[in-house]
Formats: structure tokens, sequence, C-alpha cells
């Protein structure tokens, strides 16, 4: 396990200046990766986060691998700049579930649609690629449903969560990406605070960061299920597909 101590993530959200977040970000990492090397993988959602954890784990080691999940509703912008992030670096692995599925589900069932499409390929991305170690860009600031989380979580046994960037304020996430001319999904040029499929996310006021993500389902705000499903091996999903 890492070693780096949790404390009340919640205290050090307003306590630590941008540079000692930064610091603690990388040394979450840096100790993940001494741990399970090859077995670390990094979550790519082609979203801001995302891109912070990406860079982040670039400066630990050029060669950690990283999957990105993607859908046949993704955004077209987001489509490009999958393509160009993968360009850029090989090392990231595309991982899509291209079963049919029932027409319009997100408007039916979006928790069913995002089981089948973003919760099951994650689950495979993980295997495949042999991690004990997940990398992601989760930030506890984020929405009424990311505010329990920890740094460091074996919410499945044997599959750790590192989540280096959770005490980061939203501010700071673009500050670093500013300072560090990170490419971010051009999305954000358009209003957008929070990214997901076409038809479940719209440019949304709220000061609520997710506001914007199932608009008009029980699920506005909320969550597609890979920080809180099971992501174990083996795990025998409701979804057939
Ligand atoms: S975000 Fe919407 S379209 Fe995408 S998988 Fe979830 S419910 Fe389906």
């Amino acid at each position: 396990m890492v070693k780096v101590e949790q404390e009340n993530i919640h205290s050090l959200v307003e306590e630590l200046t941008f540079e000692q977040k930064v610091e603690r970000s990388l040394k979450l990492i840096k100790e993940a990766h001494d741990i399970y090397g090859d077995n670390l993988v990094v979550a790519n959602s082609l979203g801001k986060d995302s891109s912070v954890v990406w860079d982040l784990a670039k400066k630990i080691d050029k060669e950690i691998k990283g999957f990105i999940v993607t859908t046949r509703y993704q955004p077209q912008e987001t489509l490009e700049f999958m393509e160009e992030e993968t360009e850029r670096f090989p090392e990231l692995i595309i991982f899509e579930n291209k079963e049919p599925i029932p027409d319009r589900l997100y408007e039916k069932d979006p928790d069913l649609c995002c089981e089948l499409l973003k919760v099951k390929p994650t689950r495979r991305a993980l295997n495949e690629l042999d991690a004990n170690c997940w990398v992601t860009g989760l930030r506890c600031t984020e929405g009424r449903t990311r505010t329990e989380f920890k740094e460091i979580e074996e919410r499945d046994q044997g599959l750790i969560k590192l989540n280096p960037i959770l005490i980061w304020k939203e501010r700071e996430v673009w500050q670093y990406l500013a300072l560090n001319n990170v490419h971010v999904n051009p999305l954000y040029e358009k209003g957008y605070r929070s990214l997901g499929c076409a038809p479940c996310t719209e440019i949304s006021t709220s000061p609520n960061e997710r506001a914007g993500r199932w608009v008009g389902t029980s699920k506005c705000g909320g969550e597609c299920g890979i920080h809180t499903r099971p992501l174990k091996k083996n795990y025998v999903s409701r979804a057939k597909m």
C-alpha cells in the first residue's frame, strides 16, 4: 500500500497551497508506481482532471500506461481530442463496448446505459491491462456524490484506486493545466465544466460543477458508476451483454 498518511482530506482542500498539492499528488503517484510498476494504469476520461493526472503521471515515468473508455455517444470534439491524445501518447489504449443496446437507453435507464457503455469496458480495461492499481482524476469538491472518497481506496479487494488530485479545487486544475501547457478538450471553450456523453451533458451555470450531467434524471449531477460499482476481476454484471 502507498505510505502517504490519509488525513482529513476536506481540511487539506483549504490548508494546502497549490504547490503543496502538486507535490502531494506527485508523491502519491510515485509511491504507487514504485510498488505496482507496470500494474499501475491511469484512467483518462479526456476531461480536464484526467489531463492533469495524465501529465503528473508522465512526470513520474513516461512509460506509464493509460486507458480511455469511450462510447458511441461521445461528442465530436471529444472524439477529435481522443485522436490527438492517442497520437501524442500511443500508450493510451482505447476501450469501447460496441455491442448493440436498446435505442435511446440513456433516456429510459441511464444507469444501465452507463453500466454497459462505461463501467463494463472500464472493468475490461483493468482486467486486460492487469491492473492492481488504477489512477483517476476524481476530486472531492466536484459535487454532492464526490465528498466521501479517499486518496487511496481498496473498494475492490486487490485493486487499489488512487485519486491523487482528490483535494484539488477546480481553479487549481486550470492553474496546473495553464502553467504546464497541457492540451485540453476543446469543449471547455464552449463553457462546459464537466464532460460526458453528448445526450447526457449540458452547459450549466450552477455552482455545482457536475450539474450539467444527466439533467432531468434522478442521476443529475451524479456518477456513471466507475467510481461506485465493483470493478473486480470476474465480477458478474446484471448487464448480460
Ligand atoms: S453518459 Fe449517458 S449516453 Fe453515456 S453511457 Fe451514461 S447514460 Fe449512456
